[in-house]
């Protein structure tokens, strides 16, 4: 099995289908964003990043490349799954790189239908697992609570309309330029990310047991 860059707009589903991804073929997960938001309060520059994150701005290439490599490198051997890196041209040709052998999966899905998902997600802060309080299938079993842990469900401080709407026109502002490097490339897969979780999650399976 290959490596996997996982991609699209943001609330498309990528966190859900790292989630299932991961139950079923054991990769190791990197979310840049996770792992930015993991980051302490201590320092400035930390502070300078949550910031960031809250307003839906990109941090700077250097920081995230750094970041990632670090997660990379401790990770070792191993498949890994990548979500959220590349954003843009200049970090698809970092992530060259650092990564061999690798496919990309594009998650499409309509403005409306990710803007929806944004407001209504929830993530476990304990386990991380991701719910959505406006899905049938991703609500918790009791409302605000991880059917895991039972911790007290949290909302990310970039998923507001405002957060959500800066985020997608950086998407927008990216989106053709990746997707051609990568077609160019011959390893760019889309699935449509746009009804129930599992049709989806069967159409990823597809393209990554096709590889
Ligand atoms: P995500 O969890 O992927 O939605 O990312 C949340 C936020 O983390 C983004 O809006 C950015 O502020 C930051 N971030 C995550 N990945 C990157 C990246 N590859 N480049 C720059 N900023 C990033």
């Amino acid at each position: 099995m290959k490596n996997i860059v996982i991609y699209g707009a943001p609330a498309a589903g990528k966190g859900t289908q790292c989630e299932m991804l991961i139950a079923d073929y054991g990769y190791n997960h990197i979310s840049t964003g996770q792992l930015f938001r993991e980051l302490d309060d201590s320092t400035e520059f930390n502070r300078k990043i949550k910031r960031k994150i809250t307003e839906g701005i990109l941090i700077d290439d250097e920081t995230t490349a750094q970041l990632l490599k670090n997660k990379l490198d401790s990770l070792g051997a191993g498949k890994v799954i990548i979500d959220g890196f590349p954003r843009n041209l200049n970090q698809a040709k970092i992530l060259d790189e650092f990564l061999e052998d690798y496919v990309v999966i594009n998650l499409e899905v309509t403005e409306q239908m990710a803007l929806s998902r944004a407001l209504g997600r929830l993530n476990c802060p304990k386990c991380g697992k991701i719910y959505n309080k406006y899905s049938e299938e991703m609500k918790p079993k009791k409302e605000g609570y991880c059917d895991n842990c039972n911790v007290l469900l949290e909302g990310r401080s970039d998923d507001t309309e405002e957060g959500f709407k800066t985020r997608f026109h950086i998407y927008l502002d990216n989106v053709n330029g990746l997707l051609d490097y990568y077609k160019k490339k011959g390893i760019l897969y889309t699935v449509v990310s746009e009804e129930s979780k599992f049709d989806t999650n069967k159409n990823v399976k597809k393209v990554i047991e096709g590889e």
